[in-house]
């Protein structure tokens, strides 16, 4: 692979920003400084420093991010900001699913399409939990009508959730496998209830990290990679 064209794809810039690092004399590769933006390495056993900091070939990215209310899950919107704007990153990326405008929490934005397929194929059945507030109370029969599934408007039965709270509670936990349009709020409205406040805490086995605010984000672990795989 072209020297420039890998340290785009680690994210040091676009191939213009890449260049002038070169000129600059920041890369270094085996211990050479180079400034040939053709230069080709060889990702697997060049050892390649840029500003004295080791850069390890990395075929994928993986994000996770505590999205802010305001934003749309996509990559591109006339009207709003996007997911993608909060995650600089001169790789194209994409959130893995969505979540309302309105919604906050955890989203995953990466280039691995595989993995994206996999968190969000029906088929996979990934758990996805979420905290809830209601404008009215949880009841008695919420937790057996939500474990039977739910009927929706529009005749779609929703496969079994698991509901976490208590009666007579407005807050609580719903675990759901399947993620159709707007579907938790749509849940509730089935039974009379509106929800005032959505935020996703957990996928699979990843859960969103408590130290990030709305808005901030980070580089996945390896070990949080491999348990969304
Ligand atoms: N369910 C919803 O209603 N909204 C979301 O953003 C996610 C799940």
């Amino acid at each position: 692979m072209r020297i420039d064209k890998f340290l785009a794809h680690m994210g040091y810039g676009t191939r213009k920003e890449v260049r002038k690092l070169l000129k600059a004399q920041k890369v270094e590769v085996n211990g050479v400084v180079v400034k040939d933006p053709g230069y080709n390495l060889n990702v697997d056993t060049d050892k390649v420093i840029v500003k004295g900091e080791e850069v390890k070939y990395k075929p994928f990215v993986y994000f996770m991010l505590n999205k802010p209310q305001g934003y749309v899950s996509a990559t591109v919107d006339r009207r709003y900001p996007t997911v993608v704007d909060l995650v600089p990153f001169h790789r194209e990326i994409f959130p893995v699913g969505r979540l309302d405008i309105d919604t906050e929490g955890l989203l995953i934005l990466t280039d691995d399409g595989q993995l994206a397929h996999h968190l969000t194929s029906p088929k996979k059945e990934v758990e996805k939990e979420y905290y809830f507030e209601l404008d009215k109370p949880l009841e008695e029969d919420d937790f057996s009508r939500l474990k039977a599934g739910i009927r929706l408007e529009d005749n779609y039965l929703t496969k079994p959730a698991r509901l976490l709270g208590k009666v007579g509670d407005k807050s609580g936990t719903i675990v759901i496998t399947e993620g159709k349009y707007h579907q938790v709020k749509r849940m509730f409205l089935a039974l009379g209830k509106t929800v005032v406040y959505l935020k996703r805490i957990r996928i699979g086995g990843l859960i969103l990290d408590s130290k990030l605010s709305p808005g901030e984000y980070r580089e996945l672990t390896p070990e949080e990679i491999s348990i969304l795989k």
